[in-house]
């Protein structure tokens, strides 16, 4: 679904992304672990093309998107292309950005109207196969306010989902919740990881990682310091900065 080859990001002088290669295989669930600062979501905001990459290749579905321009580090990307790929990849923040003024359902249908130009009444249905999807379709007349910072999240899923994308992304997607409000957001993940979501995640959740991705990664330095199995990363890491930020965060 997504190839990433050789990708650096700049801020100015600041190097933050230096040479990422990746592939994410259709059905993946892939957990991106590393200590503050390591570029992890510099990293999915180029994927999400929030960030324009200073240099390299992404490729999803097999298309290559953006072109480099014949100046080193200057690449070029059509607006409609951007668009067209925004929409395929679904992105869920800390912060869950719901529109306040609107229901539940009207934040999930909001999306698929004004992008995808589908009528209120196709909008709503999808909205409403979404909400259940992660199990709150029972709130869908409420204002965001009214619910649990859990319930939004799960909200801002639905939201991504209706969109239909090919891939979602999620950036420390449980860090902003109350303890007690983490568990029922990553149960909505897994839930979504089993249907065979393809699915790039950013957390601390090191049981998720244990428990639900098929890879683990390890950024440091804005590179790619150690891969493997969940197993293989977590339990026996072969490079002394993931055992040390392994111990960090148990
Ligand atoms: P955290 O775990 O704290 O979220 P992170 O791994 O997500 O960290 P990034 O947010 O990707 O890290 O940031 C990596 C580096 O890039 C940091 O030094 C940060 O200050 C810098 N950076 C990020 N965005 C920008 C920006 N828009 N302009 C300038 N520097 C930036
Ligand atoms: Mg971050």
């Amino acid at each position: 679904v997504l190839r990433v080859e050789n990708l650096h990001k700049r801020f100015g002088l600041l190097h933050v992304l230096r040479g990422i290669d990746l592939s994410v295989h259709k059905g993946e669930t892939i957990v991106i672990l590393g200590a503050s600062g390591s570029g992890k979501s510099t990293l999915l905001r180029c994927l999400n093309f929030l960030e324009m990459p200073s240099e390299g290749r992404i490729t999803i579905e097999g298309r290559l998107v953006g072109r480099e321009t014949g100046t080193p580090g200057v690449m070029s990307y059509g607006t409609r292309e951007l668009n067209a790929l925004r929409a395929r990849v679904g992105m869920v923040f800390q912060q869950f950005n719901l529109f306040p003024h609107m229901t539940v359902e009207g934040n999930v249908m909001i999306g698929p109207m004004k992008l995808r130009g589908m009528t209120e009444e196709t909008a709503r249905t999808l909205a409403h196969d979404n909400l259940r999807r992660v199990g709150i379709l029972e709130k869908a007349r409420e204002y965001p306010a009214r619910l649990s910072g859990g319930q939004q999240q799960r909200v801002a899923i639905a939201r991504a989902l209706a969109m239909e994308p090919t891939m979602m992304l999620f950036d420390e997607a449980t860090s902003a919740l109350d303890p007690e409000l983490v568990g029922e957001v990553l149960l909505s993940m897994r839930r979504l990881s089993e249907e065979g979501m393809t699915m790039l995640v950013v957390t601390h959740e090191l049981g998720f990682a244990y428990n639900v991705a098929d890879r683990v990664i390890f950024l440091e330095g804005g590179m790619v310091h150690e891969e493997g199995t969940p197993q293989e990363v977590l339990q026996n890491p072969k490079q002394e900065r993931t055992r040390e930020f392994l111990r960090s965060h148990t």
